[in-house]
């Protein structure tokens, strides 16, 4: 069985699976120690390796009785210099030429797989190589050629990303290896899409529209990494299901010293509208090779929990990393200090809107949170057809357990990126006081409810219709 401790802890944990962790004896540990979600990323894993990965997530959750959720990474339209000539050094101040190409690069000329670059970019704009190491300043557009200045040098190694900060990228946001990878996760019921490089909610509108072609439930997660995305974040949320901070890339985009106060703005926008919100990259980085954080790292991971994070995300650490399990268990001890402080307690309140279609529910939901606070309620327990009402309660980070009893099997996996959500399989909706006290039952027998505890349940009456949530309870055991 998971630890309770690992279990319960209300903010959950993302780990990308690689070379280092795919194996069923590794993934098992980690969901042991905490884990919630897998991410298969697609800039790294093929399809074969996918499945792989699938079928041990899938055999794990049937027999630990976990819920963990599988997240498919489309690497969208993401730039790169292809091969480069050995011993490439670019110097300060010296001229280059950037163009559209697929052969190998030098010093004299730098070829990417930006078939449009040449009418993209403008006088003026700054291109950065390799997480931002090497930054040039187009000067001239000559021909096919863009004359850049070496603004900062370094060497030029093969496959390294590019990034075009100020210019505005004219390529479809899904390519056809996206367009191919969605087809596999859809076909293979993944609960979570991301889609990287979201540059407006016109490009999560078109992914939509291809997931709803296939009648898929896949929900999708809006990467935010660009600064047009940070432009028209309010329409990318609401289109969104989810957010990702994908500080990786988003700190070459704009300048690194805007990520912290651009991660907590996101995390209250998405909280606000209730939707997840993950934070990502470089959170444990040190740990791919040591067994123990920094003290930076650890401060890091705790700020993202303060900050009300849904989920912490682990790339490189867990997927080439030498200490997957290790990871895994040292970010939930983390969270778990910082969620029994009185620190974390002070967040925000986003009161119900009246104009809003389920401003019934909405309340509901916001209220339940209040009640159970203010009576130090152990659980919240409310049931959901589509995971709405879990992920506002959820908005609210109310201290309380927030069990949600659902019939709808892959929503349970789906709802394990939301922050403090506990999911259980429940089928039987005939009157509420049944359904009641079968559900407080459970949650007895699994430890969350124990004799005097306050619990306050939340409900649609009458309950057979499964209707929007218009009822609250508030119970001793
Ligand atoms: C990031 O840039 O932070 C990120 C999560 O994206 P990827 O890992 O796909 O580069």
């Amino acid at each position: 069985m998971i630890e309770k401790k690992y279990r319960f802890k209300r903010t959950k944990i993302i780990a990308t699976i690689g070379p280092s962790s795919h194996s069923k004896k590794i993934i098992r540990e980690m969901i042991m120690n905490g884990l919630n979600v897998c991410r298969i990323n697609f800039s790294h894993s093929n399809h074969s390796d996918a499945l792989g990965i699938i079928s041990i997530v899938r055999e794990l959750n049937n027999e630990l009785g976990s819920h963990v959720a599988i997240l498919g990474d489309l690497q969208g339209p993401k730039l790169r210099v292809g091969e480069v000539e050995n011993g490439t050094f670019l110097n300060k101040n010296k001229l280059v030429n950037i163009s559209y190409g697929l052969q190998a690069s030098n010093k004299k000329n730098i070829y990417v797989n930006y078939i449009t670059v040449r009418e993209d970019v403008k006088k003026g704009d700054k291109i950065l190589i390799d997480d931002g190491k090497i930054i040039l300043k187009s000067i001239e557009l000559n021909g096919p050629k863009i004359i850049c200045k070496i603004i900062q040098g370094g060497e030029l190694k093969s496959n390294k990303g590019v990034n075009f900060p100020n210019t505005k990228i004219n390529l479809p946001p899904i390519t056809d290896k996206d367009n191919a990878d969605l087809l596999f996760c859809i076909k293979n019921n993944f609960e979570w899409i991301a889609l990287s490089f979201v540059r407006s909610s016109k490009d999560i509108i078109t992914l939509k529209k291809l997931i709803v072609e296939k009648k898929s439930n896949c929900k999708i997660i809006a990467k935010i990494e660009k600064p047009d995305a940070i432009r028209n974040i309010n329409k990318i949320i609401s289109n969104s299901d989810a957010l990702m901070v994908a500080r990786g890339d988003l700190g070459v985009e704009v300048p690194p010293q805007k990520v912290p106060v651009l991660q907590k703005k996101l995390v209250r926008a998405a909280r606000k509208s209730a939707k997840p919100v993950i934070i990502a990259t470089q959170l444990m980085e040190s740990m791919t090779q040591n067994m123990i954080p920094t003290r930076a790292e650890t401060n890091d991971a705790a700020n993202a929990v303060f900050d009300g994070a849904d989920a912490l995300m682990l790339s490189g650490e867990t997927s080439i990393g030498k200490y997957p399990v290790r990871v895994v268990k040292t970010v939930s001890k983390i969270i778990i200090d910082v969620e029994a402080s009185d620190e974390r307690k002070h967040f925000n309140k986003f009161l119900p809107l009246r104009k809003d279609k389920r401003y019934i529910s909405d309340s509901i939901c916001y209220q339940a949170s209040e009640i159970a606070n203010q009576v130090e309620a152990k659980a919240i327990l409310a049931f959901t057809a589509s995971g709405y009402n879990a992920q506002k309660i959820s908005s609210n980070r109310p201290n309380a357990y927030i069990c949600v009893f659902t019939y709808n099997k892959q929503l349970l996996n789906t709802l394990s990126l939301v922050w403090g959500v506990i999911g259980f399989y429940y089928n039987k909706f005939e009157s509420t006081d049944n359904t009641i006290e079968e559900t407080q039952s459970m949650l007895k027998s699994v430890g969350i409810l124990k004799k005097n505890d306050f619990v306050v349940n939340i409900a649609s009456m009458p309950i057979k219709e499964k209707g929007m949530t218009n009822m609250l309870k508030l119970e001793k055991i």
